[in-house]
């Protein structure tokens, strides 16, 4: 076997989620080891570490948790009864869970292609953290030279430096200060948000925040990502329209918000871009296009899911479900389906979305069946992803949540970082299936509810999961077994969807 010991590739991070499942992937027990030099560009730091590769079959090496808080000098919080790590990074609070590949920080959750080990009574990082994700969401810049098996560790130098904000009468006025000129774009298609996208901007986060909100801006929030800086811009809802432009030979942006009736600000702006807009009403839906559908036949494999009544396993219901459902489907519209599995093969939660992902899905739709103590709890429930409503949804969640082998815990998982975008056709999308399912085929409603999916995490689309029916209920047990109940269920499905795409396609109408 080779032990090159050599890091990923840097630039690897858009390829996260592309990577296959680490199938067959196995932790060595003495694992090659390597001593590399950390050090700080000030000299401050200038340590011996050992790097390890513990994964065979992979060449991905690992640096130990308390070795990473060491040679970045943060605060370091291990937890072993969850073994989750949490690292202090400036003013980011980092989660690292053993078996998961997400990096959690305050705004989002990044991917690893590896997944964090345990070795030695502690959390091991892939290097790729280093090498990748912490100079994306830090100000700090990391080189890393495999020859001399050296990593250097620095701050960047900060391009935009300040933030002012400044209050009218019914006018804020919100100004970047940059040290010199740079291209920026401003995206209104988040109700209530701004987002600047700072070309060629580097930044550290505690530079360019807000603590209260100042007249109509509610919070700023800002990150470095790869090549430019995003800063967010979280408005009252009093805003009705704001303006950018460049000012100062382009080293300040400003974004003028303004609180008054919807009216067109007079052009010209002086110098510089600029850009007038109305911030989009409240009415206006992200622009969704129902073509390509995937389907997500829950559980699988070894991983059976709820087992009912009279030893009902849930994965093959779901299956039978989609299967029933890819048929219609694609015999009726010309709507394209996708199945994250075909047969009963295992497939990670993370996996699921990661497919749908890739496969550029306008919609997610995962197939459960439900289970409960009571025998007497039956019908079918339709859920989107946010913080659980009640306890009855967040024990939901848990149940269906447990079949990663270390599942995450939903408290560390920000359930807003992509699907809120989608929320609003999500929440959509669950009320049309539901009435769906509980009217055509005549099923207790259960309503549509909010809970925290594991499987729904991720998903860079409108997602839902459905709960067909309880397996613990007799009546509902032989209703979800019968093949004409699966294939009258798979109808209802798909007329929802139709229906959907129908919604969307009319608001996209009404937009234009
Ligand atoms: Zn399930």
């Amino acid at each position: 076997m080779t032990t090159a010991l050599a890091p990923a590739p840097a630039g690897a991070q858009n390829a996260a989620s592309l990577a296959p499942p680490p199938a067959g992937i196995t932790q060595l027990d003495s694992p090659p080891t390597a001593t590399w030099r950390a050090l700080h560009a000030d000299g401050r730091v200038d340590t011996r570490i050992e790097l390890k590769q513990l994964l065979g079959g992979r060449e991905e090496v690992f640096v130990a948790g308390s070795d990473l808080a060491e040679i970045l000098q943060v605060g370091r919080f291990w937890r072993p009864d969850v073994r989750k790590l949490v690292l202090r990074v400036d003013d980011q609070r980092l989660t690292f869970t053993v078996g998961a590949r997400s990096v959690v920080g305050a705004q989002r959750a990044i991917l690893l292609r590896t997944p964090v080990a345990f070795h030695e009574g502690q959390a091991w990082i892939p290097l790729e953290f280093l090498t990748d994700v912490l100079p994306e969401l830090t100000a700090r810049t990391v080189e890393v030279d495999p020859e001399q098996r050296r990593i250097t560790l620095g701050q960047r130098r900060v391009n935009v430096t300040g933030l002012d904000i400044r209050r009218g009468e019914d006018t804020t006025e919100l100004r970047l200060r940059l040290s010199e000129p740079l291209a920026f774009r401003v995206d209104d298609s988040r109700l209530h948000d701004l987002v600047i996208k700072i070309y060629g901007g580097a930044l550290d986060p505690r530079d360019i925040a807000l603590g209260q909100p100042q007249g109509l801006v509610n919070d700023v929030t800002s990150r470095q990502e790869k090549g430019f800086a995003l800063v967010e811009v979280s408005l009252s809802e009093l805003a009705t329209r704001y303006q950018s432009l460049a000012e100062d030979e382009g080293t300040t942006i400003l974004l003028r918000i303004e609180q008054a009736p919807v009216t067109l600000i007079p052009d010209p702006v002086p110098r510089g871009p600029h850009i007038v807009q109305t911030l989009p009403p409240e009415s206006r839906g992200r622009e969704v296009n129902v073509r390509r559908v995937v389907i997500d036949p829950g559980h699988g494999g070894t991983e059976v899911g709820a087992v009912g009544v009279g030893g009902l396993v849930e994965k093959d219901i779901t299956l039978a479900v989609a299967l029933q459902l890819e048929r219609i489907l694609e015999r009726r519209e010309d709507i394209e389906v996708v199945l994250t599995r075909t047969d009963d093969s295992f497939l990670g939660l993370v996996e699921r979305t990661e497919m749908a992902n890739r496969e550029g899905a306008d919609l997610f739709i995962s197939l459960h069946c439900n289970a409960w103590a009571d025998p007497r709890a039956r019908g079918v429930e339709t859920y989107f992803l946010a913080p659980a409503k009640s306890e009855w949804d967040a024990q939901v969640a848990r149940t269906e949540n447990t079949s990663t082998a270390a599942a995450e815990d939903l408290d560390f998982i920000l359930w807003d970082l992509v699907q809120n975008l989608y929320i609003q056709e999500s929440a959509t999308l669950a009320e049309e299936v539901q009435t769906r399912l509980a009217e055509d085929l005549g099923l207790p409603n259960r309503g549509v509810k909010q809970a925290g999916f594991r499987v729904l995490v991720g998903a860079f689309m409108p997602a839902i999961l459905v709960e067909l029916g309880f397996l613990t209920n007799d009546d509902d047990a032989s209703r979800l077994r019968d093949e004409r109940w699966q294939r009258d269920a798979a109808e209802a499905l798909a007329d929802a969807i139709v229906e959907f795409r129908a919604r969307m396609d009319a608001l996209r109408e009404r937009s234009r």
